[in-house]
């Protein structure tokens, strides 16, 4: 009985919040018992029982109550071999535990996320020009502006923007922003705390609304129905609403109709997946402030275009790797090459493999250089064609997943020290030789459609 309500209060729950808290927090509970007004749910630690119980607890007491049951109390035990013991009870959360409504009843801001630390490229010019539009505070022609991309794009780094600018220009205006989910909670305590008046005037007294991640919304048929409302009497006001979302408002399912064409009336404007160019300038900003954590780390040239070519998978990814590479090389206390890179991140790097071959390397190449296959392969030495050779090897070293001896099999069975020295030769050339560094630019976008 009681895993059968369970399982109910669990899909209402998984539609309220993002896919990664479900996973991680509310599909391993198991409900144990529904004693009286008690729910005891199974938890594998008593921290567990905690964070559930502080981040959840609400929404779980509340869609409890929805699914017909009347429990007052949530309490989480950690079993031991047979025997269960009860942890600590927690009781329901407290109201006073929670952020009050008011000015801080968003969620707070980070203050990195500025439009100074957004790099700017073709993929989100569009978004970025006007998110800057909005942050200057004035009268805005479109309403609301949506943004839309997928994930680690940026949108979440633009709102933060918006509003630190907003904060710092314009304080006097009064900024609000949520996440969908926070909005659905903020929705469901009031609701429960009858505080319904309140949530809605202070919704509405804001400037700048700003609710992202909007389609964690879909499907859920009353908090749309209060969005709609807030929504309509801001615009009406004349005040900005800034939503973002993973697709467009027309695609969304589970968005009803009217307010589905609402959020079109603005400006919609997309954030397209990240081009070569911008993955560089992230990588090369994100590496800037890395290196004020680790002032003594060197990067070695060819690094951080090797990781914008390999990591097309988006900015967030990008910047883990990052962190994660700073993070190594400092610990074993090395120099950030080519080769420390592909040790550190070969998992990133295989989950984003492209998989250019061998032959398609070698076969560019000498068409970019005007020369032939068995040339670029075979035993001359001559510079025309030593030269494209250890270019050749160091994309296969770059873009490939080949092992040096491999390579160097391929290359005419030349010894891996060989390919090692032209890769190495590369590296260096490419940092001095302009000629060297554009060929490779090319080359590597040859190769990459
Ligand atoms: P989204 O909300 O679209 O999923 P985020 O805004 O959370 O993506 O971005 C993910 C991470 O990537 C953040 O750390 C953010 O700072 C960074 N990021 C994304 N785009 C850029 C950019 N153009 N310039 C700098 N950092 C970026
Ligand atoms: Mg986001």
């Amino acid at each position: 009985m009681a895993s059968h309500v369970w399982g109910q209060v669990q899909q209402e729950l998984k539609d309220g919040m993002s896919g990664n808290s479900f996973k991680s927090w509310i599909a391993p509970l198991e409900l144990k018992t529904l004693d009286g007004q008690v729910a005891t749910f199974e938890v594998p630690t008593g921290f567990i029982g905690n964070y559930v119980n502080q981040n959840f607890g609400d929404q779980i007491l509340y869609q409890l109550n929805k699914a017909g049951q009347d429990v007052q109390r949530l309490k989480f035990a950690v079993p031991t071999g047979k025997r269960s013991v009860a942890s600590d009870t927690v009781a329901a959360p407290q109201k006073s535990a929670k952020p009050s409504m008011g000015s801080d009843m968003g969620s707070s801001i980070d203050p990195r996320y500025t439009f100074d630390s957004f790099v700017v490229g073709k993929p989100n010019e569009l978004a970025h020009a006007a998110a800057r539009r909005v942050a200057e505070g004035g009268e805005v022609s479109f309403n609301p502006l949506f943004l839309y991309g997928g994930v680690g794009l940026g949108k979440t780094h633009l709102m933060h923007a918006i509003a630190n600018e907003l904060a710092r220009a314009r304080p006097d205006l009064n900024v609000l922003y949520l996440s969908a989910e926070q909005f659905m909670y903020r929705f469901i305590t009031a609701l429960r705390d009858r505080k319904m008046m309140d949530f809605k005037s202070q919704l509405r007294s804001v400037d700048v609304l700003m609710v992202d991640d909007v389609q964690f919304m879909a499907g859920k048929d009353s908090t749309q129905e209060e969005f709609f409302h807030t929504f309509n009497a801001l615009i009406e006001a004349r005040k900005q609403i800034i939503l973002s979302g993973d697709r467009a408002p027309g695609e969304m399912k589970d968005m009803e109709d009217r307010i589905r064409s609402r959020m079109q009336c603005g400006l919609v404007v997309d954030l397209h997946p990240t081009d070569y160019e911008l993955r560089l300038g992230v990588l090369q900003s994100k590496a800037e402030i890395q290196a004020a954590s680790y002032p003594n780390q060197v990067i070695a040239p060819g690094v951080l275009e090797f990781l914008a070519h390999r990591i097309t998978t988006n900015v967030r990814v990008l910047e883990g790797a990052l962190v994660r590479l700073f993070a190594f090389a400092s610990l074993v206390d090395r120099e950030i090459t080519l080769e420390l890179t592909q040790d550190c991140l070969s998992d990133v790097l295989k989950a984003n493999d492209r998989k250019v071959t061998v032959e398609e390397i070698q076969r560019k190449v000498s068409e970019h250089y005007n020369i032939r296959l068995s040339d670029l392969i075979g035993p001359k030495r001559l510079r025309a064609y030593a030269r494209p050779r250890q270019v050749a090897m160091y994309l296969c070293k770059t873009m490939t997943s080949r092992s040096l001896p491999d390579i160097g099999r391929r290359f005419g069975k030349r010894d891996h020290t060989t390919v090692m020295h032209g890769v190495r030769r590369i590296e260096e050339l490419s940092a001095t030789d302009s000629q060297i560094a554009d060929d490779l630019e090319l080359l590597r976008r040859a190769l990459e459609e």
